[in-house]
């Protein structure tokens, strides 16, 4: 079944912005995934065709209303249905690696893209949303959180990315202990007098493989403690299963 995300937004004319090119837009245009928007306006219930009211104990901004993102939500399921529903925001679980594996290996998404002040609770609750951040930083909207998800759950997808490898490879591949990347090099042997590393150059695989791991652990300590702390109990762990 082909993997099936539709976008709930009051800007539809973002999407499919840039997964309509590359690899991704291509994988579009062969049908290995589909991308459908819903615009929430088109379910105001007035004729000026509200979609937000102010926040009820006052406050700045506007919030979404209930009702209206229910009418939505229903229409973008009824073209997909079985699809977990996503709200993006700041105060959903961080987006991961792991997160994207799961979303990619199910049949797709409903993305909710906030605005203003973002949704009223109850329709977050009533749906069963998941809630889900790009980041410890606001956006003005939902939609660049959208598209950023989305990135990184087609290229998992089969058939969308040239080499299989490179995906298991990368940083954040090992679901269980996450390491950053490896640095890349490649022609010229030299650069501006900055030399690729010799082992890279030698030909020795096994050589190659500990280097690299050796540059990804290293890269990890240094520039993610979080992550590498992660890993520590499992190393621990499994040291004490090989004694
Ligand atoms: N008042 C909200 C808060 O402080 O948490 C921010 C609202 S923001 C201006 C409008 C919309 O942008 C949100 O409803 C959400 O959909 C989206 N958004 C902003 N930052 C985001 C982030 N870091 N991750 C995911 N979505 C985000």
């Amino acid at each position: 079944m082909t993997w099936h995300a539709t976008a709930l937004t009051l800007f539809p004319e973002m999407f499919p912005g840039s997964l309509g090119l590359s690899l991704a837009g291509r994988a579009l245009r062969e049908g290995r995934w589909r991308l459908d928007t819903v615009q929430i306006r088109d379910f105001a219930v007035d004729k000026h065709r509200t979609v937000d009211d102010t926040p009820c104990g006052g406050g700045a901004g506007m919030v979404l209303r209930p009702d209206v993102v229910d009418a939505a939500c229903e229409a973008a399921l009824a073209q997909g249905p079985g699809r977990p529903l996503v709200y993006l925001t700041p105060r959903g679980r961080l987006l991961d690696q792991a997160l994207v594996r799961e979303l990619a290996t199910g049949p797709g998404a409903v993305l909710v893209c906030g605005r203003y002040e973002g949704l009223d609770q109850r329709v977050i609750e009533a749906r069963g949303m998941r809630e889900v951040s790009v980041g410890d930083y606001v956006l003005s909207g939902g939609e660049p959180a959208a598209l950023l998800m989305l990135d990184a759950c087609v290229r998992l997808l089969p058939g969308v990315m040239g080499g299989v490898d490179s995906a298991e490879e990368e940083s954040f591949s090992a679901s269980e202990a996450p390491l950053l990347e490896y640095p890349h090099y490649t022609k010229p042997a030299e650069w501006l007098g900055r030399t690729v590393p010799e082992v890279l150059l030698s030909g020795h695989h096994a050589a190659v493989a500990r280097w690299r791991r050796e540059q990804a652990e290293a890269a990890t300590r240094e520039r993610r403690p979080d992550l590498w702390a992660r890993r520590e109990p499992q190393r621990i762990a499994a040291a004490g299963l090989a004694s």
